[in-house]
């Protein structure tokens, strides 16, 4: 999402003919697009502007936007001094109105819904992989979770509006398309004829567009895969087999203080129907360890869960008390020394699972979309289907170079594949 929201924010200045640069001490405008999630992130926001604010321009805007400038608020203005905006993630459409007025401390975190999706102008040019977002905000109350109170309640956009993006993307560049929300298969519109559109009504349409060839969608919650959902794995074939799906933890009474209302065996049960549904599917998890009173039998039922399901591709976090949020309150928080020794076991289990994906992929033909060249420019980076990075080398005519290309894997590691070209 905060990717999305950088592009919208980088077109809109260019639509009013600024452009980019790498370099600090160039720049007129400088945007730090923040996420909250966890602490560090947001320590990292404040550090980065003291070494900006001594790099840049003396004339230069420097503000932030997104989540952090939320959760800070006008406290931000306290603690740097020189910034001149701070603009919530729903706002940062008004960030032109610091552009006619530099000399004013432009401040804005209302969450005021959908307006900057309208606001903005469309892209030129689209991504061979686009965003298209669908639903912004979240009603789940996650006990750990900042979201809610950053971006707010759970709001879809409107059928048409979503598929008006989807096709500006398909006609200015994209092949991939990724429908994005926090909770993006809680995805809920109803029209003015009382009609509702769901999560597989629009990637349904999105099938029918015939520069779209891969579809997939992030992040979704787990009681909200719904069978309409699920049969979408069965009959559509360009919906990718991989589905982003966390289970934060595996042990039940952990899960109830997350405020994650579902036991293990309807997780598993959910996970059964989508392998049902497409055999080849491949689930990825986020995992939080070290959430409050998490005791060393709860975490084993982690690890256990996570070689169980045999996710590929996750991602862990140690738990992070954040404002606003009713975890950071709940007594028995673990040691930052548990939390670390534990993210360091769920990581090797992690990192074999994937590492075993990886291989159990060699001498398997993949249909792997276009990403673009690597570091050294000698070889080119390709995405499988389940999101694998797959390297192969360069052609000696880069005209040669398909965006969608069958690719036979000859060998892996943990964090990618090597191939080449069939036919
Ligand atoms: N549903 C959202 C979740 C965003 S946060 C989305 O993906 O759009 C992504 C992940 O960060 C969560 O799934 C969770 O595993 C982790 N996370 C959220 N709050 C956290 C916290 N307070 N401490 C540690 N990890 C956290």
């Amino acid at each position: 999402m905060n990717v999305y929201d950088g592009w919208r924010i980088a077109a809109m200045l260019e639509h009013r003919g600024m452009t980019r640069t790498e370099n600090v001490s160039d720049a007129d405008i400088i945007i730090l697009n923040t996420c909250a999630v966890r602490a560090k992130a947001t320590d990292k926001v404040f550090s980065a502007l003291g070494r900006i604010r001594r790099a840049k321009k003396s004339s230069a805007l420097m503000g932030i936007v997104g989540c952090v400038a939320r959760e800070s608020g006008a406290d931000a203005f306290r603690r740097v001094p020189d910034l001149n905006f701070v603009l919530g993630p729903q706002s940062y459409h008004k960030l032109p109105e610091i552009l006619e007025n530099p000399d004013a401390k432009l401040l804005n975190i209302d969450l005021s819904g959908l307006e900057k999706f309208d606001s903005l102008p469309q892209m030129v040019k689209s991504p061979t992989v686009t965003y298209i977002p669908i639903q912004e905000g979240c009603n789940h109350c996650c006990t750990y979770c900042i979201v809610p109170y950053t971006r707010g309640r759970e709001i879809s956009r409107k059928f048409d509006d979503c598929i008006r993006d989807t096709i500006h993307a398909a006609k200015t560049g994209a092949i991939e398309i990724c429908f994005l929300g926090q909770n993006v298969n809680g995805y809920k519109y109803t029209d003015e004829n009382g009609h509702t559109y769901r999560l597989s009504d629009l990637i349904q349409a999105a099938a029918k567009i015939p520069e779209i060839m891969r579809i997939r969608f992030t992040s979704s919650y787990p009681t909200e895969m719904t069978d309409d959902l699920i049969e979408m794995f069965k009959t559509e074939p360009k919906l990718l087999p991989f589905l982003n799906m966390p289970i934060q933890s595996g042990a039940p009474d952990v899960l109830q203080r997350m405020n994650r209302p579902y036991d293990l065996d309807q997780y598993i049960g959910i996970i059964n129907k989508l392998r049902n549904a497409r055999s080849d599917i491949q689930i990825s998890s986020d995992f939080i360890v070290g959430f409050p009173g998490e005791t060393d039998s709860d975490f084993e039922q982690t690890v256990n869960i996570a070689k169980q399901i045999g996710y590929i591709n996750s991602y862990c976090f140690k738990y992070s008390p954040r404002p606003h949020t009713a975890a950071a309150l709940m007594p028995n928080q673990i040691p930052e020394s548990i939390k670390s020794a534990r993210l360091a076991t769920l990581d090797a289990t992690l990192n074999e699972i994937q590492r075993d994906f990886n291989e159990s992929c060699i001498g398997k033909t993949l249909s792997c979309l276009y990403e673009g060249p690597d570091k050294t420019g000698r070889h080119l980076v390709y995405r499988t289907p389940y999101m694998q990075q797959c390297i192969v080398s360069r052609p000696d005519n880069d005209t040669m170079i398909p965006a969608l290309a069958k690719i036979e894997i000859t060998a892996a590691n943990k964090a990618s594949l090597r191939g080449k070209f069939v036919e």
